[in-house]
């Protein structure tokens, strides 16, 4: 009987350790249930663009204007993809929303050249397939999120440009419009203010002040959205007027796939902003992709890095808005301001403008 009781004691014990661990550390069921729980069926993030966006430059007008369009814009891809459309529809829609409004730099408000003209770029990335499209320095498309789109999956090409992107575009019935059409006064009256400062600048012989025109005070505006669809499928796209003031054709990231758009369904769905140069050099948006599957760090991590290290280090300026295959959403920028908004699957909407 003496020996009887010590036993029945420590079994008592390793009974209530063991309960004890349970309530601890979830077993590996309920951890992958937690898991689970925080992945999202579908998700967006969108932005229009990043820059020197300060709030005691906004009026509240202003500022409820631009939150009003970024909430327009999100919420049509929000439902296609809550009815089950693909990502590819989300992205393409939802920029639609944002190039036809004259607020961002995209289509109807594209910022100027050198020469007055509006040259636009665009591109779309499908995660799935890896297939991709884009357009560059086009004058009368309306949209060019949908020439691109038309790109990738009408021609065996991934980017076409000028007079030819435009030709194409009219065999494909894509919507074009007379040059006059993108005509804004307050792009307008920016392009007068770069060339004014410019030719200050210059007078001064400050011959580093060649692009300063072109990034002092902007507010970038180049429209980008990043989709996950209820298939697991990711989608990214870009579409842009360029920065004010270019000149010699010159094209940004925003038409190049890995700079200012990439999608994988293996790693994540980016679309960049900011002083393009900086972005095709740094190859940002492929970066951070290439991040998660060489070094298997999260997107948040190499989100970071890309943006607060290596763009930063390198004298580039933007952002980025992005989403995993779990619909994880990340928005990082180096600038003061970034226009932005994303929406998961309950349907919770989060619109920013200035630094967080
Ligand atoms: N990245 C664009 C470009 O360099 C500009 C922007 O994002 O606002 O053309």
């Amino acid at each position: 009987m003496k020996k009887i009781i010590p036993l029945f004691l420590l079994l008592l014990i390793c009974f209530s350790c063991e309960n004890q661990s349970k309530s601890d550390t979830p077993s590996q069921n309920e951890s992958a249930e937690m898991s689970e729980d925080k992945r999202q069926e579908f998700a967006i993030v969108i932005h229009g663009g990043a820059g020197t966006i300060l709030k005691e430059n906004m009026t509240p007008e202003r500022e409820a204007e631009y939150q009003a369009k970024l909430e327009e814009a999100i919420r049509v891809g929000y439902e296609i993809l809550k009815n089950g459309g693909s990502s590819l529809d989300a992205v393409e829609k939802t920029i639609n929303v944002m190039e036809d409004s004259p607020l961002f730099n995209a289509g109807k408000g594209a910022v100027f050249t050198n020469a007055e003209t509006n040259e636009l770029d665009a591109s779309i990335m499908d995660g799935k397939t890896l297939n991709a499209g884009a357009s560059a320095g086009t004058t009368t498309v309306r949209n060019p999120i949908n020439l691109a789109r038309a790109v990738m999956e009408k021609s065996e090409h991934v980017m076409l440009s000028g007079k030819g992107a435009e030709t194409f575009a009219k065999e494909q019935g894509i919507t074009t419009v007379e040059p006059e059409y993108f005509y804004t006064e307050n792009r307008f009256n920016s392009l007068k203010r770069a060339k004014d400062r410019e030719k200050v600048e210059l007078d001064h012989d400050d011959k580093t002040a060649f692009y300063d025109p072109l990034i002092k005070d902007s507010k970038y505006g180049t429209v980008g959205c990043a989709a996950l669809d209820k298939n697991g499928n990711l989608a990214a796209g870009t579409s842009t007027g360029g920065m004010t003031n270019k000149r010699y054709g010159r094209i940004g990231d925003a038409p190049i796939i890995g700079s200012g758009t990439y999608a994988n369904n293996a790693t994540c769905a980016v679309s960049s902003t900011g002083w393009g140069e900086y972005f095709i050099r740094g190859q940002v948006a492929y970066d951070i992709s290439a991040m998660m599957e060489y070094k298997g760090v999260s997107l948040e991590e190499a989100s970071k890095e890309v943006i607060q290290n290596k763009l930063t280090n390198l004298g580039g300026t933007g952002g980025i808005i992005a989403l995993d295959k779990t619909g994880n959403i990340v928005m990082e920028f180096n600038t003061a301001g970034m226009y932005r908004a994303k929406m998961n699957d309950k349907g919770e909407l989060t619109v920013g403008i200035y630094e967080k």
